[in-house]
């Protein structure tokens, strides 16, 4: 008897007729002979909506209350999912992610899972029922429910196919598989048969949010048998490889684009160069948790250097504040910003083996008349970061020039 997690995403259980169609699909299976654990989203715009009823009690939500706040979408769905099981005849139990017990670190909104304490899910499995966990929330030590991050049941469904060593881990969407780009964005984009895990990690760490980065990160160490498919159609989807390094003299040259919207630069000029300069002005960026992305620090002309860096544009405002604070105590010309930048990366293992990528995606940008403003680089990716309003033709013509689209 085989061993599944499956994952639905909210626009899977967005209404009671879809919840309904998941149930009926599940009781088939289970018919058939798998043992099931099914970890569930809020439906779909809840979390959303959860998260806008905050910002009109407070500017600054406590994180404590906002985790309690918005692990409740799930809540719902684990609750009715149960409910449509039963009904059709499989004594289904939902439990939050405080009573299975996913336990995590206390970091409300961004917690990691630590451990999961998997009794009662093995011990429902052999009674015959159906599991019902609720994705994206878990319980610290002192018993505060804290939540995973945006997109976070992806890592709970990882997690759990971890912990009890499922024989696969189906993520259920409302795409049907990997594609090399976002087909929103790009309609000619192609579903892939499989990616590498590790090219998927940095598919979805540079923006491609079909799959959490966490969960990703999850998979790979525990060599969790992952396949994304489509909750609406039948399919393979797509399954992800954890294939040895050496592999990839056959690999295509770029397997897929991401990108990320919302960023934006902030400049620091004329400051005297010294060792430590980098420290003095990321040192209290980092302090405040915000993240810094992509990195520049100029050669120094007269002893001065120039500071550029990347973070996400909603901390663009309190990076400036804390730079505007920096400028006298450096001894530094002046600050300088612009929040309407976006970053688009192409991700490829066939990189290590190939010359010249780099080159046909400067030229690909140029001959479009699309201006890089930084380029990022690691052994299979090239970032850049281009002005907000090319970044959908830079990823149209990239995603040409890379063929991707044959
Ligand atoms: P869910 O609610 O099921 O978790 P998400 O909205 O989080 O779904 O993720 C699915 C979405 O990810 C798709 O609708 C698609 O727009 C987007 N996406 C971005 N990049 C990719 C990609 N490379 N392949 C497939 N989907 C992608
Ligand atoms: N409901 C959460 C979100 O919207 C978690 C998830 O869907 O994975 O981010
Ligand atoms: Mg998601």
């Amino acid at each position: 008897m085989s061993l599944i997690v499956e994952k639905f995403g909210g626009t899977s259980v967005g209404t009671v007729e879809r919840i309904n169609a998941v149930a009926d699909k599940l009781i088939k299976k289970h018919e058939a002979g798998e043992k099931l654990v099914v970890v569930v989203s809020a439906m779909s715009g809840e979390t959303n909506r959860l998260i806008t009823l905050a910002n009109e009690i407070s500017d600054a939500p406590p994180a404590r209350e906002m985790d309690v706040l918005v692990s409740t979408g799930e809540q719902v769905t684990i609750a009715l999912l149960s409910m449509a099981l039963q009904k059709r005849g499989n004594d289904a139990r939902s439990y939050t992610g405080g009573q299975v017990t996913i336990r995590t670190d206390n970091v409300h909104s961004k917690a990691r899972i630590l451990d999961i304490d998997d009794d009662k899910i093995i011990s429902d499995l052999d009674q015959g029922r159906i599991v019902v966990v609720a994705g994206f929330q878990g319980i610290d030590n002192s018993g505060n429910i804290t939540t995973l991050g945006r997109g976070g049941s992806d890592t709970t469904a990882v997690a759990v196919a971890a912990a009890i060593k499922a024989d696969e881990c189906r993520i259920y969407t409302d795409v049907d598989g990997i594609y090399t780009t976002d087909p929103r964005v790009v309609p000619e984009a192609k579903r892939l048969d499989t990616i590498t895990a590790e090219e998927m990690l940095e598919l979805a760490s540079l923006g491609a949010k079909v799959l959490q980065t966490r969960s990703v990160e999850f998979a790979g160490k525990y060599k969790v048998p992952l396949r994304v498919l489509s909750s609406f159609e039948d399919g393979v989807g797509t399954l992800i490889t954890y294939e040895e390094e050496g592999s990839s003299m056959e690999a295509p040259l770029i397997s897929g684009i991401a990108f990320q919207r919302d960023e934006a630069k902030l400049t620091i000029r004329g400051i005297p160069d010294h060792p430590g300069v980098a420290h003095q002005v990321l040192g209290p960026i980092s302090d405040a948790h915000i993240n810094v992305d992509v990195i520049i620090q100029n050669a120094s002309a007269k002893g001065l250097t120039d500071l550029t860096f990347t973070v996400p544009r909603a901390d663009y405002q309190p990076c400036m504040e804390l730079l505007h604070g920096m400028v006298d105590t450096l001894g530094a010309k002046d600050v300088k910003g612009d929040d309407k930048i976006a970053k688009v990366s192409i991700v490829g293992v066939g990189m290590r083996s190939h010359t010249g990528v780099a080159n046909t995606m400067f030229k690909t940008l140029a001959d479009n008349d699309i201006n890089i403003q930084m380029i990022s680089t690691s052994e299979i990716k090239i970032s850049v970061i281009v002005d907000e309003s090319k970044l959908e033709q830079a990823v149209k013509e990239l995603h040409k020039a890379f063929e991707l689209d044959l």
